[in-house]
């Protein structure tokens, strides 16, 4: 059987992506299955994969952990699923032994060995192969586009915000870089938990989209110095998706006890903080990245109760990949770039 897929063949940007054929010779070994893939998210992550910014990355390799597919084969030792079940990527599998598992805390897990996209071959492709445990169920009417980027979208917006940022009916959270993938995904969680979302974006182009997908109000700045300028007053939660240019006024835009949670890091820059200002505020400074399966079956039970609204900026094909990157790399998108095979 032949399968395509997109390959960094060398880590940066002076090379494109290659587009490969290859040939599925053997069936998954041990417990690995083998998805035939409908659709796959290019993450700001992937980005910062191909820029050679994770040392262990192991080229060439297949970018991508934002798919949705079908189980085609199964190796001799799964044990979670059958062929036919749909199923979407995690960013990688968990141990199931250490500590963090323990705690279902699966994307903390110290003994995960396949990171889709650094360690293993990930979606950008029509066929994966990967263990069992890097993948969660998905539900067979959901969009595959949108099923693709569920996990990291969604699941990464819920994950910081109820866990971490144990949001409340009535909390205000300002959501700085709401027009992003994760942004415009907390957008619709806060509003469905009943609290107060506040979307922080640079250009007023995105005020509409965001407005539409549930904000309570739209603070557009330029500058990164937004905390100046929040009505009503300060956040008791504050999510960061975009990294140091904007982490300062995040941090000044919480009240007193206030949490902010950060998932974005575009620049390798690293942040500079006042200490004292953390200490006597009592402030709280959480990252966080991914969900687990139990966070998952919350939001896909969310998304049956009412479907979150679609955040696709635009689907290109599998051939398109090193295009959808050098967008997504180029900023200022709405949501989310799609592939399909
Ligand atoms: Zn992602
Ligand atoms: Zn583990």
């Amino acid at each position: 059987m032949s399968s395509r897929c997109a390959q960094i063949t060398e880590v940066g940007w002076s090379k494109d992506l290659a587009i490969t054929a290859l040939e599925i010779s053997t069936p998954p070994t041990g417990n690995q299955i083998q998805v035939e893939i409908e659709a796959c998210g290019v993450c700001h992550r992937d980005l910062i994969d191909r820029s050679g910014r994770f040392k262990f990355i192991r080229v060439p390799i297949t970018p991508g952990h934002e798919a949705v597919g079908r189980v085609t084969k199964v190796g001799p030792d799964v044990v979670e699923w059958q062929v036919g079940d749909r199923v979407a990527t995690m960013h990688r599998d968990f141990c199931g032994e250490c500590e963090a598992c323990k705690d279902n805390e699966v994307s903390l897990c110290a003994g995960a060995a396949a990171v889709l996209g650094l360690l293993v071959n990930g979606g950008y492709a029509t066929h994966m192969v990967a263990p069992e445990r890097c993948f969660y169920a998905m539900d067979d009417n959901v969009e595959a586009k949108q099923a693709a980027i569920f996990h990291c979208t969604l699941g990464t917006a819920y994950r910081g915000l109820t866990r971490f940022g144990k949001i409340k009916a009535g909390s205000r959270v300002a959501i700085v870089g709401a027009n992003g993938g994760v942004g415009a995904a907390a957008i619709q969680i806060v509003d469905r938990m009943g609290a107060y979302p506040i979307a922080i974006v640079r250009d007023s182009f995105h005020h509409d989209f965001l407005m539409s997908l549930g904000a309570a109000e739209v603070l557009v700045d330029p500058g990164n110095t937004f905390h100046k300028r929040l009505s009503g007053g300060t956040a008791n939660i504050v999510l960061d998706c975009v990294g140091e240019p904007t982490f300062n006024s995040s941090m000044r835009s919480l009240r007193v006890g206030g949490k902010m949670v950060v998932v974005g890091n575009i620049v390798p820059e690293k942040a500079s903080l006042n200490l004292g200002y953390i200490i006597t505020r009592g402030l709280q400074i959480t990252g966080s990245s991914g969900a687990s399966r139990v966070d998952m079956e919350n939001v896909l039970r969310l998304h049956r109760e009412k479907p979150f609204h679609s955040i696709i900026h635009q689907e290109l094909s599998l051939d398109e990949a090193d295009k959808a990157q050098r967008l997504v790399r180029s900023g200022g998108l709405r949501g989310r770039i799609v592939l399909t095979p």
